[in-house]
């Protein structure tokens, strides 16, 4: 991923949680995504990365969008290199992009926020600024959609769909605590936090397990 946005290659990374891989199995473009060669899955959640071991496949621990943001952002900043954010609420992608520039002075920031305009539009902007690192934050299945209707009209760019990444690395809305983290217990603090996300949860995370 960074020696593609260090060397100007174009690719899409996915960080597949059970979420889009339940949704995959009816709906067929979001297959064709995932099993499109070009695109690099990384697994997002502790059922996935397990689903993977039971089934002989050698998958280590998961990879958040956030853990891929911080990192992406820190080599792109190094780099002094071009960045857009697009998602999340107006005040929160221009905090994040205030953040990035104080952060990173050489970096390059634009951004737009997941609420208001014409998405293709606003990648019609994307295109014309030729980014080097692309984030896009509006939940999932939708980003990834987004992202793979225009990729092909990139030369370059490393795209991600990162969920609700820009509400946290704003500090708009704080990560679970290290514990919880380390113990891959970070969806029990999302609930406890929210209980609005536990039908979500039960939908997708807890019936995945039965594909496992
Ligand atoms: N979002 C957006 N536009 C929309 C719907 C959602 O920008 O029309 C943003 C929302 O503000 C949030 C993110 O998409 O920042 C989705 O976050 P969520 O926590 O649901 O994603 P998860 O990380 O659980 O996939």
């Amino acid at each position: 991923m960074i020696s593609s946005m260090k060397e100007g290659r174009r690719e899409f990374v996915v960080t597949a949680n059970p979420e889009i891989l339940i949704k995959a199995e009816r709906e067929r473009d979001l297959q064709k995504l995932l099993l499109d060669e070009s695109v690099l899955i990384v697994p997002d959640g502790i059922s996935v990365v397990r689903g993977l071991q039971i089934n002989g496949y050698p998958a280590k621990e998961r990879i958040t969008g956030v853990d891929l943001c911080e990192r992406l952002l820190a080599a792109a900043g190094g780099g002094a290199m071009s960045v857009y954010l697009l998602g999340a609420k107006e005040e929160i992608a221009a905090a994040l992009a205030e953040k990035l520039k104080a952060d990173y002075p050489e970096m390059t920031v634009n951004y737009h926020n997941g609420y208001d305009g014409d998405k293709d539009e606003i990648f019609e902007e994307i295109k014309a600024i030729k980014p080097d690192l692309i984030l896009v934050a509006l939940g999932v299945p939708a980003q990834e959609r987004l992202i793979y209707k225009h990729i092909g009209d990139f030369d370059k760019g490393v795209f991600i769909g990162v969920g609700g990444s820009f509400d946290t690395l704003s500090g708009f809305k704080k990560r679970a605590p290290n514990f919880f983290i380390r113990t891959n217990t970070e969806w029990l603090y999302r609930i406890a936090r929210e209980p609005s996300r536990l039908k979500r949860f039960y939908e997708n995370n807890v019936k995945f397990i039965r594909y496992t």
